[in-house]
């Protein structure tokens, strides 16, 4: 598989729903890995395959950035089937939508049951903040949803408006 280019906003692929995985084959396999290679070559909390432009329900996260092999996750259809009450705000940058951070409000801890690469159903209770953001941030990916869509009304406006400018004057997302 060619390697995979990170598709930005505001393209219309990243507001599309992701297909479910029915069958876990080379080529989803191919794919993860792929998109795990990503996490370290171009650093990133996580990577859900619509920000390479595939509408499948697959992500990556690793909250170490590759300092820590036991924090890195793949997962195939993640669903939360639990969220706590207690929600906390956080910044967090999208590697779809570069140039800045929006200020988030999400719950603070989650579970979430998943496909593993073999295709075995798995649950994890995801304790620490920072993972949980990774994870819920990814999901949402799945769903067309990105972290402006959470922010307030004058928040987005004002991030796109930022974003226009940054184009106008011909800036690359590199800069
Ligand atoms: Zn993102």
């Amino acid at each position: 598989m060619s390697h995979l280019n990170i598709v930005l906003f505001p393209d219309p692929i990243l507001k599309m729903k992701a297909e479910p995985v029915k069958i876990i084959d080379k080529e989803i396999k191919e794919l993860i890995a792929e998109m795990t290679k990503m996490l370290y070559k171009k650093p990133a909390g996580g990577y859900a395959a619509p920000q390479f432009g595939i509408l499948k329900r697959i992500i990556v996260v690793d909250d170490s950035y590759g300092k820590d092999p036991t924090r890195q996750f793949r997962m195939v259809n993640p669903e939360i089937i639990w969220a706590s009450e207690e929600e906390v705000s956080m910044a967090e940058g999208c590697m779809s939508i570069p140039w800045g951070r929006v200020e988030v409000m999400r719950p603070e801890k989650v579970k979430i049951r998943y496909l593993n690469e073999n295709g075995k159903i798995c649950e994890t209770d995801i304790e620490e903040d920072y993972m949980g953001r990774c994870l819920q941030h990814e999901i949402d990916h799945l769903d067309g949803i990105l972290s402006l869509d959470h922010a307030t009304k004058i928040r987005r406006e004002m991030f796109i408006k930022k974003i226009n400018r940054r184009r106008e004057l011909g800036k690359s997302f590199d800069d």
